[in-house]
């Protein structure tokens, strides 16, 4: 496959990564020459103020948003250079997300939410069940997974959202502000049940936050400031 980058020895390599938006004559530089390599089976915080640019900077890494310069490779994919094909099956195969809103599908129980990903690239439902109810045992929503989004709690709509995001065995999670709108201590639950999730099965995490809590669970904490993404002291 043309897009497929061989023999790349760190896992995420992102090199002069630029993003401006232009619009009604307006030109934003959210980041400019963004550089950053992370190895497989590493746990990124990424850190900084409102608008800083750490949704775009993950939006950019997932490919669900676009680049202005620069190179992004994720494992075997160019991200820079993905035709809608592979980076659908990138998103699909590749990727496990989690947004700080939990996108359940509100007519579908817990359950039909986790395992529909999974089920959708084939797996037979008996099998995509069996392994969502597993899923959803481990991230101890047991009692709750036949119920729909709208009888869950925050936390607990979170939880669900992790085990999907886990379901179809992703290489990365992304994690866009996971606990941003849970209160403190349920924010303290999920971003520790995420951390332990991704440690169990060895998945590679980034994460975007504003609670400074989770940082410790970490490998190494970033921060964009004023465009640049910086080592957080
Ligand atoms: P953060 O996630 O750190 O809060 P964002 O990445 O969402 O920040 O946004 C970074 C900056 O880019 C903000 O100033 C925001 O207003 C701007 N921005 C985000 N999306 C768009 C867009 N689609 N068009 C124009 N500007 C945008
Ligand atoms: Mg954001």
């Amino acid at each position: 496959m043309s897009n497929r980058v061989e023999n790349d020895t760190s896992f995420i390599q992102i090199e002069g990564l630029k993003k401006i938006y232009t619009g009604a004559g307006e030109k934003l530089t959210v980041f400019s020459d963004v550089h950053m390599r992370v190895k497989q089976g590493t746990k990124i915080v990424i850190l900084g103020e409102s608008g800083s640019g750490k949704s775009t900077l993950l939006n950019i890494i997932g490919a669900l948003d676009t680049a202005s310069a620069g190179r992004v490779r994720v494992g075997h994919y160019d991200i820079t250079a993905l035709d809608e094909y592979t980076a659908s099956e990138y998103r699909a195969s590749f990727l496990g997300l989690i947004f700080q809103f939990h996108y359940l599908l509100k007519d579908f129980t817990a359950l039909e939410n986790v395992f529909l990903p999974l089920y959708m690239k084939g797996i037979s439902k008996k099998e995509a069940r069996m392994r969502a109810s597993e899923l959803l045992c481990e991230v101890g929503l047991e009692k709750r997974m036949h119920h729909l989004p709208s009888q869950l709690s925050g936390g607990e709509r979170q939880r669900a959202a992790v085990a999907r995001s886990l379901i179809t065995d992703p290489e990365l999670i992304l994690a866009d502000e996971p606990t941003g709108n849970l209160d403190p201590e349920n924010a303290h639950l999920v971003g520790d049940l995420l951390f332990s999730m991704v440690e169990k099965y060895h998945k590679t995490l980034i994460m975007v936050t504003h609670d400074v809590s989770l940082t410790s669970r970490a490998d190494e904490c970033l921060r964009i400031k004023q465009g640049r993404l910086v080592y957080d002291s």
